[in-house]
């Protein structure tokens, strides 16, 4: 019987991952393997010609089947690193994605005194427990329509030792937030789900076939969540209060004219992702 080395395996997969059309085929191939024997990848790379042994081979070939019918690695290997911490993903909540951390940044630069923050629709807490590591003296809430993701928040927020920092509240938007004494904050963010039900069949299939619907879809323009929250925000801010959120590629012109068109807010500015995208449209009263 054959011996496969690490790298037998590594370009095997790669090769059979292609054939499938996987975006990222070497890296995948890597990711997954490294997880399987509880490598880095760097330490994958100086064990080249370590043999793999029977019950890792099945453990990979079941990785691998899951991989082609598009799971996505993050959702494989139960790990995604945001904002240089380690988050426990699983299909109960959307994946975080790297532009979300430019929504963390701005916040960061605009805020170092102690605040109240929401995080609205936190769904693996990427956001707040990104705040509850950076500025241990910001009171957190967080909050999601969905038990399942919270579930995975809370989880999160006690890897991360935050989880007596964070209040995480469930339901719709703002209404989980009027059962609290204080119901004013400092500031709003929120990365909503802003796809349009139109798009569903420009989304790859990674993320169309896997992650929860409710973290991705809001009506047919993808507006629906949106318009909600920057219609309701003010109500919930104190005087200079800041509403951050996140929108897709071509909402930034709709996203601006629907603050303008609310008297409450005084100042507007957007700000882009690395790929030159308008991402990130930050509202102050
Ligand atoms: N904040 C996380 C991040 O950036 O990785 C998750 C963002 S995901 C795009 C949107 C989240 O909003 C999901 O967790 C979803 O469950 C939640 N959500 C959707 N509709 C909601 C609603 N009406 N009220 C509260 N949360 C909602
Ligand atoms: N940016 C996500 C995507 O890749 C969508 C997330 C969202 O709706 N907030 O489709």
């Amino acid at each position: 019987m054959k011996t496969w080395r690490v790298i037998d395996l590594i370009e095997w997969t790669t090769e059979y991952f292609e054939r499938h059309e996987i975006p990222t085929p070497r890296l995948d191939a890597e990711l997954l393997l490294g997880h399987l024997l509880q490598k880095s990848r760097l330490q994958l790379y100086l064990s080249f010609e370590m043999p793999v042994f029977q019950g890792a081979l099945s453990k990979f070939r079941e990785l691998i089947k899951r991989r082609i019918a598009h799971t996505p690695v993050s959702y494989l290997t139960n790990h995604k690193e945001f904002m240089s911490l380690d988050f426990y993903v699983d299909s109960r909540v959307l994946i975080p994605r790297p532009e979300t951390e430019i929504l963390v940044e701005t916040v960061l630069q605009h805020q170092r005194e102690p605040c109240r923050f929401v995080d609205i629709g936190t769904g693996c807490g990427a956001i707040a427990i990104s705040f509850g590591h950076h500025r241990p003296d910001w009171e957190l809430i967080a909050t999601d329509f969905s038990t399942d993701a919270l579930e995975v928040a809370q989880q999160n927020a006690l890897t991360h030792n935050c989880a007596d920092r964070l209040t995480f509240l469930q339901g719709d938007l703002f209404e989980p937030l009027q059962e609290l004494p204080n119901s004013r904050f400092d500031w709003i963010a929120s990365n909503p789900p802003y796809v349009g039900t139109n798009e569903v069949s420009t989304l790859p299939l990674d993320v169309r076939e896997h992650e929860p619907e409710i973290a991705l879809f809001a009506g047919a323009d993808g507006l629906d969540i949106i318009r909600r929250i920057v219609t309701d925000a003010p109500q919930f801010l104190n005087s200079e209060g800041k509403l951050i959120l996140e929108i897709g590629y071509n909402q930034s012109h709709p996203v601006q004219d629907l603050i303008k068109s609310q008297p409450a807010y005084k100042h507007c500015e957007v700000i882009k992702d690395y790929a030159g995208i308008e991402r990130v449209v930050l509202a102050s009263l």
